[in-house]
Formats: C-alpha cells, structure tokens, sequence
C-alpha cells in the first residue's frame, strides 16, 4: 500500500473539517446558502493556510447533486469525482507553469462550451499572480462577463502582484495564518488518528515551526511520525527536526538579560553539540527577545502567539527589566547576527556579540532621567551636599564647565534657592546645577590667595549674592535692562569671583570683545554691583590671552587639566550621568 502524507491524507473534504479561517468559511457557506456565490473569486494568504483547499471545497459544493445545507454531500458522483481527482468539468491550473497568454486562449477556448456532466465548469487556478500581463489581459473580459456556467476561483501568495483590475473583479478572501490554538488541537487529533501520543511540549514546537501553516505542520508531523515511536516526546522533536529546545532559548535570554555569561556560553554550546544550524538558532533567540518587548507594551500581548506556560516565563523575565535595556539588548543582538553570517568564524562571532551583551549597561529610560534632572534643578543644593570633602593636597577636582547662562529663562533668582516651579530646558541644566564643591584649579594667577577657591557652600551676606550661585539670575537681570549684553555674558563658559575680581571665562577672545568696551565695563560693573551688592573688578580671560597674566605656560598641568575638564565629551557625560569629575591627573604618568 502506497504511503500517502498526512497533508494529502488529512486534507478537508468539506468546510466543518477546515481549521481556522472562520470567518470566510461562514461567508462561503453563507453565499452558498443564498445562492449568491460570485462568479470569480480570490483566495490569498501565506502557503499552507487552505487557499485551494477552500477552493475545492467551494466547487464541490457548488456542482453537489444532493447538497441540503452549506456543505459538499461528499458522496455524490460529483463530489465524488472532485474528490479523486477525475472530474471533467474541474480545471485546476498551476498559474505558475501556465503562465503565458497561449494557455489562457485554450482555457477560454474550453470554457465556451457547457459543462459535459456537471452543472458548472469550474476553473482553479493556483498561484494566479504567476500569469503574465498579456495572459491577465486575455483573461479580463472574460472575468467582466463571466459565461452563467464557468465560476473562477483564484489562489495567491502574493496579492499585491495582482492587476487591480483583476482584483476588482473578483470577491476577495483573505485567509489568517492558523492560530495555535487551532493547530495544536488539529495535530493532536491527527496523532490520536495514527494512534501516537505526543507530549505537549513536543506538540507546541511543531505547531510553532509550523508558523500558522496547516501544511507546514503536517510535513514536520509526517517527519516526526516517521520516526518509529508511539510516544513522542520533546526531546525526539528536537532530534529529528533539529529544532532548538525552548528552554535553551528560555535560559539563553535570561542570561543575555542578566549577564550570567556562563549560562549564555552553554547554552550555545549546547546548541552547537545538537548540530542546530545556527542561523535558526539566532532567529528563535531574536524571537525570544521580540516576545520580551511585546510582554512590556501595553495592548501587543495578542501579537504574542506562543503556548501560555512559556508565555507566563517570558512576562515574568520581561517585567525584571526595562523595555529599553530589552530593545538596546536586542539591538545589539540583531548586529552581531548580521555580522555572524559573514564572519568565518560564526560561533566565535555569535560568543562576542553574547559578551557584548552581557557588558552593555542597562538603559535607563530618558523620561526618568529628565526627572532626576528636573530634581536636581529645583534642589540646586543636592550634589553639593554629596560631595565628599576631600583633602586639601587633592584638590584637584574640576567644576563643569558652565554652559552658555545667557539663553537660559531662568527667572530671576532670590538669594535663597531657585523658585522650584520652573524647569529650564535640558541643554540649560548646567547653568542651574550647582557645581561641585570644590573649584577647579584656575588658570594661573599668581598674586590669587589659595583660600578663595574654597567653601563648598558660600554663605555671603545676608544681602549679597553668590557669583556661581545666581550666574543665571545675573543674566536675566542683564536682559532686562541690555539685551545684547545678556547674550554676550551667555557666552562665557564660567564665571566666578576671586579675590574682589569678577573673572568671566572666554573660549574665544571675539565674544567678549564688546564687552571688554571700556563703556560696557562701567556699564557691567554697576549691573555687578547692583545685583550682587559687591563691587568687583572685571578680568576677561580667553585662552590665546590672559588679561594681567603673564606666567602663564601653555602646557601646564593647570591648564591640561581645565582644557581636559572642558573636553565636549567629558562635559556630556557628566552630564548624561549626573557625575561629577572627581580627579583629573597629568603628567608623565597618565600620558
Ligand atoms: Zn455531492
């Protein structure tokens, strides 16, 4: 006796046998009922999801001699006939290797005349987006007025190649992939039919190979079957069809998540002594992790097609961490799959791409970093009060840099802490966060008293104002009263008060220039004093010139280190991470 495969074996002969696709089998069967069936219609959807199946069904109970209800009798000799394959009045065409427009003028040439037994001619053609222009054309009038004995009925995996006026011609039946519900429970009968019991386990690996495809499913049952034993359990699916455990997946990602590189390098190992092609090993690994993201979005858990038992696992790795650190990770994940498949050497890629991974630092998200900012802008004094105090031989700890004050909206600022009900923007937030205790050493000076770079937190007079403190108050005291001069002293990079002088910190020589105007330093002087109730000395200072300093060596560890603590990048990532620099070292040593 010839063996014949499940998927021919277990093919549904009538609509109550067609797993899934609900809703368009209660519509054919509906039109059917009411004898409202189109003359021309079109089935798409992915392989194996019962396109032609539906098709079949459809001609069979459209020319059934005994029909009562919406489903082919089956055993009328017209049905009978369909089913074996014989019938006269049934063209099934392969569109694919009946493409051209010749075959289409022999099919028209055929359907002219009635029907030798049945009532209707019938006419499938499969992978109908195969046929040329010209054969779609020769089809087109014909499909307009479809002789009263031909119905049509279109199979397609890829609609969108389909001439829209073909499609406009035809009633549309778009079949879903196969849930997995669906199709674990067809499979389980089918192996109860054969009399083999298979674990579920096993069972919800092939279903989920079988990605919403009947037939795909059924040819890994088949290969499954095949294998000889009445009880099939997990391990004897992953043998035979190569496939890679669940749990190895499972623990693999938990690893990746919680840097357990250990686990992670096993389970690869693992993988590799079961012989698993590991460009399916990496596609369940990128499954998984797309699983993880879709537990954390609200509204995606549907999109998630998985068994419940696994499904529970995965939300509750999931909810451990952040949507971002998931995305970030699997980010990472995806290039090293990239870079896998062109490296010589994948196993050792796929390893590095783990370890890179597993050192990548959690993300963490910028909404709640915006609000440790946002706390740190109302309660300037905060960093101040975490500076440890340090030896005064170690003093060498630098401010960072102040960022341009002047377009900051900062209002203006009593002398006690800032009104906490405003937020300047983010690329403001160095105006407002106070900087660390200790002042960085300044450029060279001589004549400066050490003891004035001191005080963590300065208590002036009650009247007075703090230069470092109320910077940006400052500037918006300048607003209001000298645009212009507002924006000039926004351009400082730092502004601080030493020893009765008020000294501003240029990077370019060209944006203080105006300033330097013998009229606006009168003019500045009073804005000075009025606002912060000192009179002090202004001192411009630029990098190329020093105004009063002559002492200055270009390459001294004083201004390494200022131009060092000025370095863009050191300056964004303090400010990313909410650091502070704590020691910056010069010298033969660190070079
Ligand atoms: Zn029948």
């Amino acid at each position: 006796m010839s063996y014949l495969v499940l998927a021919r074996k277990s093919r549904p002969q009538d609509f109550n046998q067609v797993v899934g696709q609900k809703p368009v089998v209660k519509t054919l069967q509906n039109s059917l009922l009411r004898d409202r069936v189109a003359h021309a219609i079109l089935f798409s959807g992915v392989r194996g999801v019962g396109k032609t199946t539906l098709a079949r069904i459809m001609a069979k109970a459209i020319n059934c001699q005994q029909r009562t209800d919406a489903n082919p009798c089956n055993t009328c000799s017209s049905c009978v006939e369909i089913t074996a394959g014989s019938a006269l009045d049934l063209y099934e065409i392969d569109g694919a290797s009946n493409r051209g427009i010749q075959e289409i003028r022999e099919l028209k040439e055929k359907i002219r005349f009635l029907p030798t037994s049945s009532k209707y001619k019938i006419i499938i053609i499969d992978e109908v987006h195969m046929l040329t222009t010209e054969a779609f054309n020769a089809l087109l009038k014909t499909l307009e007025e479809p002789p009263d004995h031909v119905f049509f009925m279109f199979a397609t995996t890829e609609l969108h190649k389909i001439p829209i006026t073909i499609l406009s011609r035809c009633q549309r039946y778009e079949l879903k992939r196969v849930s997995t519900i669906d199709l674990g429970k067809h499979f389980q009968n089918l192996a109860g039919d054969e009399g083999i019991t298979i674990d579920q386990a096993a069972l919800d690996l092939i279903v989920r190979e079988a990605e919403g495809s009947v037939r795909d499913g059924l040819s890994l049952l088949d290969q499954v079957f095949s294998y000889g034993e009445k009880e099939i359990g997990v391990n004897d699916v992953i043998q035979v069809l190569g496939l890679v455990s669940r749990d190895i997946i499972l623990n693999l990602t938990r690893a990746l998540l919680e840097k357990d590189p250990g686990t992670a390098f096993q389970a690869l190992d693992n993988t590799f002594n079961f012989g698993v092609d590991l460009k399916r090993f990496t596609g369940d690994l990128l499954a998984a992790f797309r699983t993880l993201i879709l537990c954390r979005i609200n509204g995606c858990q549907d999109l998630i097609d998985i068994p419940q038992q696994e499904l529970d696992l995965f939300k509750e790795l999931a909810g451990k961490h952040s949507p971002e650190s998931i995305h970030m990770k699997l980010n990472l994940l995806m290039q090293g799959v990239e870079e896998m498949r062109y490296s010589s050497q994948p196993r050792l890629a796929l390893e590095s791409t783990f370890l890179k991974i597993i050192q990548a630092d959690d993300v963490v998200p910028v909404s709640s970093l915006l609000s440790k900012l946002d706390s740190l802008l109302e309660g300037k004094e905060l960093p101040q009060k975490t500076v440890p105090p340090e030896p005064p031989e170690k003093k060498k700890s630098l401010e960072l840099r102040k960022k341009p004050p002047g377009v900051s909206p900062a209002p203006e600022i009593p002398t006690e802490p800032p009104p906490p009900k405003t937020s300047p923007p983010v690329s403001n937030l160095a105006d407002s966060t106070p900087p660390p205790a200790e002042e960085p050493p300044l450029p060279p000076e001589p004549e400066q008293p050490v003891s004035l770079h001191q005080d963590p937190k300065p208590i002036p007079h009650p009247h007075q104002r703090d230069v470092r403190r109320d910077w940006p108050g400052f500037i918006e005291h300048v607003k209001d009263r000298k645009v212009w001069m507002a924006q000039d002293l926004g351009r400082a990079d730092k502004a601080r008060e030493v020893g009765g002088e008020l000294q501003l910190h240029f990077s370019d020589h060209a944006n203080c220039a105006v300033l330097r105007q013998k009229q606006n330093i009168k003019l500045l002087t009073e804005f000075v004093l009025d606002f912060f109730q000192k009179d002090l000395k202004l001192h411009y200072i630029t990098p190329d010139k020093e105004e009063g300093d002559t002492s200055d060596n270009a390459d001294s560890p004083h201004k390494l280190r200022q131009k060092l603590a000025n370095d863009p990048l050191v300056i964004m990532a303090t400010e990313i991470f909410n650091g502070q620099i704590g020691d910056i070292r010069v010298g033969p040593r660190s070079r």
